[in-house]
């Protein structure tokens, strides 16, 4: 028997990867979605979340795909009604509401999955295991992608609570704090912030331990999702996001196979299910914390879609 899941926010990560994976799961089927619009052929539909939860108390698991702003609601209803709930990164809008969350899983006894979709990318465990009781002498993330092509026409990306560029920038930051064999903390950071928007488009951050970041979005043309590592064992790279590690240079491990970081993750769910346990790792939100608490701003041309 598969676990019954609701997705809720049927929107472009939802089509993208999560009804795909779920398709394919071995331990979750797609039982009911709730989306104001959105809807999935042959699921049944909700457009109300609360008639969801009122009638459907088969379904044991909500995972939420809609952006972070609105998530605290929906998340702290499914706890509320005794679902185990999936969160898409960020967790959430801020650090407090997601503690909150933490609290309410775990009195209630319910998993609380906080996802990090990047963490799954083919080379992310390969660059932990050959990073172990090695020094990092420097590190640097170039992630530069086209919000244009990402995010098409989504304006909460540049409302507060949406992120602007560490959005994505914050996928590098959950393998980064995922592989460092010792934690950083940030030290400095530069926001450009289009004048037109609340949220920065670009940022540089700086971090202890001779670790550097360059966040942009207004990269055309090929993207950009590197992380560098100088060690005390020679240079290692993460690129394509995580998929593929090259140690001197040389491929070694991965491949560009994105599809399966959504499939990672509903199968750590059904593991976590398994051990009644939950997993909620906030350290790549607290460095985008600190960075729009520490950043200095600039302002830079109006951006449009
Ligand atoms: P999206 O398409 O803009 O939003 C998903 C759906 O959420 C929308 O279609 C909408 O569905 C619902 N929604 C939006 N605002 C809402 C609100 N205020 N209240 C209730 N429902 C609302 O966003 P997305 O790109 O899928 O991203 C969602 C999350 O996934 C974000 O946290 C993002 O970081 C993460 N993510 C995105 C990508 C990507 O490539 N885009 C990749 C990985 C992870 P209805 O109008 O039908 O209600």
């Amino acid at each position: 028997m598969k676990t019954k899941v609701a997705l809720v926010g049927i929107g472009k990560i939802a089509v993208d990867q999560h009804v795909p994976a779920l398709a394919a799961s071995p331990d979750f089927e797609l039982a009911a979605t709730i989306s104001r619009q959105g809807s999935v052929a042959v699921v049944e539909a909700f457009t109300d979340f609360n008639a969801f939860l009122a009638t459907r108390p088969d379904v044991t698991v909500v995972s939420l795909c809609l952006p972070p702003v609105p998530r605290f609601d929906y998340a702290a209803a499914a706890l509320l009604a005794g679902r185990h709930v999936m969160l898409e990164k960020p967790p959430g809008a801020t650090l407090a509401e997601v503690h909150e969350l933490q609290a309410r899983a775990e009195a209630k006894g319910l998993t609380l999955y906080a996802t990090w979709h990047s963490r799954m990318a083919r080379a992310v465990a390969a660059a932990k295991a050959w990073l172990t009781a090695k020094t990092v002498i420097r590190a640097h993330i170039t992630w530069r992608e086209d919000v244009r092509k990402w995010h098409p026409g989504q304006d909460w990306v540049f409302e507060p609570g949406g992120m602007g560029v560490f959005d994505p920038g914050i996928n590098a930051l959950s393998i980064l704090t995922e592989i460092l064999p010792a934690p950083v903390h940030l030290t400095a950071a530069t926001l450009e912030v289009p004048e037109n928007r609340q949220t920065p488009i670009a940022a540089k951050l700086r971090f202890s331990g001779n670790v550097t970041a360059d966040f942009d979005w207004r990269q055309e043309g090929p993207q950009t999702w590197d992380i560098d590592i100088e060690t005390d064992h020679g240079p290692m790279a993460l690129r394509m996001g995580g998929n593929l590690l090259e140690l001197a240079g040389k491929p070694i491990a991965g491949d560009a196979d994105i599809m399966g970081e959504y499939p990672a993750l509903y199968a750590r769910m059904a593991d976590l299910l398994r051990m009644r346990a939950s997993d909620v790792d906030l350290s790549p939100m607290v460095h985008v914390a600190d960075a729009l608490s520490l950043g200095r701003r600039q302002t830079v041309a109006a951006f449009h879609f």
